[in-house]
């Protein structure tokens, strides 16, 4: 039997980069993924296909409305019956200087970042309640541990889910609801190739493991919090950073 055999995730953001590793290993550990993307429709149409014969469903759901995130639970409870996983993973950044930060770039980041993880997990608390059972999964980063220089948006979204997450495996742990964050360090995908030179050189000489991190590697961990080897775990914050001393 696979990990991740008879389960269902519903995973935010899985169209491109750790979101998109999280669809794949999920697949390939057995589970029927649902997974939302904003705009992206055909690489998560393409995506989808590819995994084939699994089952596996893309959504175009904006994280960030109440609206769309319980439209989005409807539809999915109706296409795959149940939700086991649920992985808020989609996120942006919109970096700069606090004195340069815009309402609008804090209200953006906490919005798609923050909020998105209160819509979802509203939404998937009635199936995983009458079930008994769940494993939420929220993608945080060590910023929101250590903060970071123009990312004050940023990581107070990220210190906000690790609160949100410590604070629903207490409500949840009796009903058998598990609540856990990642923190990933420098993650190789398109979010971080958008940064400069001089800030990936920062980041890499704070590396214990002289590398950058893949989105498999994050995968491989959500796998392990999704399934039931790890049902003892709740209310962690798990880094995946290579060590990285920010
Ligand atoms: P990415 O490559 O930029 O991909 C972001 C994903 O989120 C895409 O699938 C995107 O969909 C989706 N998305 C964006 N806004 C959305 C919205 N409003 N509603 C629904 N989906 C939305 O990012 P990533 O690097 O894989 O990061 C994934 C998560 O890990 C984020 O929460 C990020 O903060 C966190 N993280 C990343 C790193 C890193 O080093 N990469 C480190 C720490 C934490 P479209 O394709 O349609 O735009």
């Amino acid at each position: 039997m696979q990990l991740l055999e008879n389960k269902v995730a519903l995973i935010t953001g899985g169209s491109r980069g750790i979101g998109e590793a999280l669809v794949r290993k999920f697949a390939s550990l057995g589970a029927s993924v649902a997974f939302t993307y904003s705009s992206s429709s055909e690489k998560a149409t393409a995506l989808a296909a590819s995994l084939a014969p699994a089952k596996v469903m893309a959504y175009q759901s904006d994280a960030a409305s109440f609206t769309q995130a319980e439209q989005l639970v409807k539809k999915v409870l109706a296409d795959f019956g149940k939700i086991d996983v649920l992985i808020n993973n989609a996120g942006i950044t919109r970096d700069t200087l606090m004195l340069r930060m815009t309402e609008e770039q804090w209200d953006e980041v906490i919005r798609v970042n923050l909020k998105s993880a209160f819509n979802l997990t509203k939404q998937v608390l009635k199936p995983m309640l009458g079930a008994r059972a769940g494993s939420i999964i929220n993608m945080t980063s060590v910023v929101g541990v250590f903060g970071n220089a123009g990312q004050a948006n940023y990581a107070a979204s990220k210190a906000g889910m690790i609160g949100f997450t410590k604070s629903i495996a207490k409500e949840l742990g009796s009903r058998n609801i598990r609540c856990n964050a990642i923190a990933p360090g420098f993650i190789e995908t398109d979010m971080t190739h958008a940064l400069d030179d001089k800030t990936r050189e920062l980041y890499f000489s704070s590396l214990a493991i002289k590398r950058f991190g893949t989105a498999e590697e994050v995968a491989d961990l959500a796998a392990f919090l999704a399934g039931d080897t790890s049902k003892y775990i709740t209310g962690q914050v798990i880094s995946i950073c290579g060590g990285l001393n920010m």
